[in-house]
């Protein structure tokens, strides 16, 4: 089923999912958004709000491509967010907080002028975190992830278990 919700509570911004689990997405997302600085948060929505419709959009959903390996995706310079709907079904909050946080960071890295953020990919990538860690994020739970998921030994709700058991998220 395709659902559309109203994704921040004084923006019309919409997040289209398919699927259960948009419900939490909504709470992990705003509750992520209230913790990026008031500055930051401006010049994202300044930038987002240039975009002509029907841009931004939003989405939480398995039907884009890469979906299989990427936990989300920022795209058409900031303007085209998607999240993975099977892994925020089962992610811990913080681990899911830290990927929006990311993704936000590189719609800051174009609201700002600064995309990308270094001469790399890896360059790129390190900016973003950087970002999202000024703000208070902490990605210690999310390398945990990662190399609990290597070569798929443990699934993505396995991992996530054991990083809340370990006290990390
Ligand atoms: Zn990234």
């Amino acid at each position: 089923m395709k659902i559309k919700q109203r994704l921040l509570p004084h923006h019309k911004f919409q997040v289209l999912t398919w699927g259960d689990g948009g419900k939490d997405f909504v709470r992990v997302f705003r509750s992520c958004w209230k913790q990026l600085p008031l500055r930051s948060r401006r010049s994202i929505l300044a930038h987002w709000k240039k975009a002509p419709i029907p841009f931004p959009t939003f989405e939480l959903s398995n039907m884009w491509g890469d979906s299989e390996v990427s936990f989300a995706q920022v795209g058409w310079n900031g303007m085209k967010l998607r999240f993975s709907a099977a892994d925020f079904a089962v992610l811990p909050d913080r681990i899911a907080q830290w990927i929006i946080a990311h993704e936000l960071a590189h719609v800051y890295q174009k609201a700002i002028g600064r995309s990308p953020g270094g001469d790399s990919e890896f360059e790129n990538e390190t900016d973003a975190d950087k970002i999202a860690e000024d703000w208070g994020f902490e990605k210690r739970p999310m390398t945990m992830l990662k190399l609990l998921t290597q070569n798929r030994k443990v699934s993505v709700e396995d991992a996530g278990k054991r990083i809340v058991e370990m006290g990390l998220a």
